[in-house]
């Protein structure tokens, strides 16, 4: 019988850092620590550019500091939070260098793409606990991150909905081996879709997501379906996998939010509505489960959870990160920066929806392969990637 939690009014709260408060994650994360005041407090905010919303999140949780990205915004918000003896910092390198303030206990990275590595490695260089929602950072760099993080003792834990389940599935289980992880796709917006319907799709299409309500880069991401093959990249650096040990399945009602198989051949999934507030509290009140008033699942409600083969002859973007993955070295990096200008040209309507993925696979044979990249080489191949991503485009 293991004890139930016993919290006291002792018990210190932890202090978390949230990068990229104003996002999806950010202000659903926000929303968790709302229902949990006695086990959480907010130390650092920060917010690329939505000066008001971080003013607002500031004045209601009263931070120690803040961190506004975007420089042409400093005024406003220290005029706002200086009074409130809130500190006030400004540009991208005040939000990696905030991560390393003595006071934070853990750090919730939400930041967007790419930009989410640098702030996620000073934070692992400080010792800080992780809470993950940037996938990028392990898909760019996964090698490296990991190696840091076990260098340092400090823990990732994942909030991508996928990892979470995968996550809660191994809680308990840490000695015995995952024989492969199956990890769930809704299939996003356009599945059973031909090619041919899908060349002339709009933006506003793609941005509708059957189950989820998420940022723009990651719905784009879940309707060409290279969000799962991020995901696959991302599940074998956290989990330490081999490319063979990870699987997709197409699961189009997002209740199962992903499966883990031993190696006696047993499965477990972890089911629940598709709300991101649970694995964001999970991951922020690990190894505690708090009780929370989310809607439940009611299986009742759903006579069939059905299953399918993905369709990578459609959703060419999934076989490629699935290629990038097998290559490895800098191949995911290259991966990742050619779907970031991709995706960003398609929301500029710049490009259709089929050159998503044709641009990602001119990337991926042109660049050149580093087998063992250091840091200074990731930085390099995503700069040079999207050069070159952009030149195929324009
Ligand atoms: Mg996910």
């Amino acid at each position: 019988m293991n004890t139930p939690y016993n919290h006291t009014q002792d018990t210190p709260r932890k202090r978390i850092a949230i990068l990229g408060s104003t996002g999806s994650i950010g202000t659903q994360a926000l929303e968790v620590i709302a229902l949990h005041e006695e086990f959480f407090e907010v130390e650092v905010l920060t917010a690329n550019r939505n000066a008001d919303l971080l003013i607002e999140q500031a004045v209601r949780f009263k931070p120690n500091a803040v961190v506004i990205a975007d420089r042409n915004q400093t005024a406003k918000v220290k005029a706002a939070l200086e009074p409130l003896h809130i500190k006030v910092y400004s540009g991208d390198s005040s939000v990696a260098s905030i991560v390393e303030m003595e006071t934070i206990d853990l750090v919730l990275t939400a930041l967007v793409g790419y930009s989410g590595l640098l702030p996620t490695i000073r934070a692992i260089e400080s010792g800080k606990t992780i809470a993950l929602a940037n996938k990028e950072t392990l898909v760019v760099a996964g090698d490296l991150v990991t190696r840091l993080a076990r260098e340092k003792g400090v823990n990732i834990f994942p909030i991508d909905s996928e990892h979470s389940a995968i996550f809660q599935c191994i809680t308990g289980e840490f000695h015995n081996r995952i024989e492969k992880v199956i990890l769930t796709a809704s299939g996003g917006p356009f599945r059973g879709k031909t090619r041919e319907e899908l060349a002339n799709v709009t933006c506003a299409e793609a941005l509708k997501h059957p189950n989820w309500n998420m940022g723009s880069k990651v719905t784009i991401d879940s309707a060409t379906l290279m969000n799962k093959g991020l995901e696959a990249i991302e599940a074998k650096w956290l989990f330490g996998l081999e490319p063979s040990q990870v699987e997709v399945v197409v699961h189009p009602q997002s209740i199962i939010h992903s499966m883990v198989q031993f190696e006696d051949g047993s499965i477990k999934a972890q089911l629940s509505l598709p709300d991101m507030r649970l694995p964001i509290q999970f991951a922020l009140a690990y190894p505690v489960r708090l009780k929370a008033d989310f809607p439940r699942f009611d299986v009742s409600r759903y006579p069939s959870l059905t299953f399918e083969q993905p369709d990578t002859k459609t959703f060419r973007n999934l076989a490629l990160a699935f290629e990038a993955l097998n290559r490895g070295g800098n191949m995911p990096c290259v991966l990742n920066a050619a779907n970031e200008v991709a995706v960003r040209c398609f929301l500029e309507q710049k490009i259709g929806f089929l050159r998503m993925p044709e641009v990602v696979e001119q990337c991926l044979t042109k660049m050149d392969y580093i087998k063992n990249p250091r840091f200074e080489d990731y930085m390099e191949t995503d700069r040079k990637t999207r050069i070159k991503a952009l030149e195929l485009i324009n």
